[in-house]
């Protein structure tokens, strides 16, 4: 099986790839299919006390599916949210597309 750490870096590549390839004008049914997708994620994640947290964090904060940018940004602060519980570094989410899309610029 994976570790929840393996997985998690696993899942957290796949969402950050997938927002930013979320288009820039979705139509109206591609946003709301997105929100239940995060809906739907955060039931069954298999890792329980990840999938808890995150439904209420979710539940609070539910997902930004109007453009790519918005669903980025809203998932780096979710991600963020997650770090600061694990005592992990804050991600400048400015740089969101440029880790997961474009590839570092530097
Ligand atoms: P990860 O946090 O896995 O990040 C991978 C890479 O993403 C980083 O190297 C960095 O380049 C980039 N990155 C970091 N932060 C951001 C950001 N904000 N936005 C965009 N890119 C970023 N683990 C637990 O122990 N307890 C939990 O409750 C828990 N809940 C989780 C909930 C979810 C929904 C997911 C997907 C994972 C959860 N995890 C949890 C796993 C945890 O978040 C990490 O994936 C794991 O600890 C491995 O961490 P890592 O240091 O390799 O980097």
């Amino acid at each position: 099986p994976l570790d929840k750490d393996e997985l998690g870096r696993s899942t957290w590549g796949f969402l950050h790839s997938m927002a930013s390839y979320f288009p820039e004008k979705p139509t109206k049914s591609q946003s709301a299919d997105m929100t239940k997708f995060f809906n739907i994620f955060a039931q069954f994640y298999p890792c329980e006390p990840c999938a808890l947290d995150f439904q209420e964090d979710i539940s609070k904060n539910p997902p930004k599916t109007k453009s790519k940018d918005e669903l980025a940004k809203w998932l780096c602060e979710r991600h963020n949210t997650v770090n600061a519980k694990l005592r992990k570094p804050q991600f400048d989410c400015s740089k969101v597309h440029e880790r997961w899309r474009d590839g570092w610029l530097d």
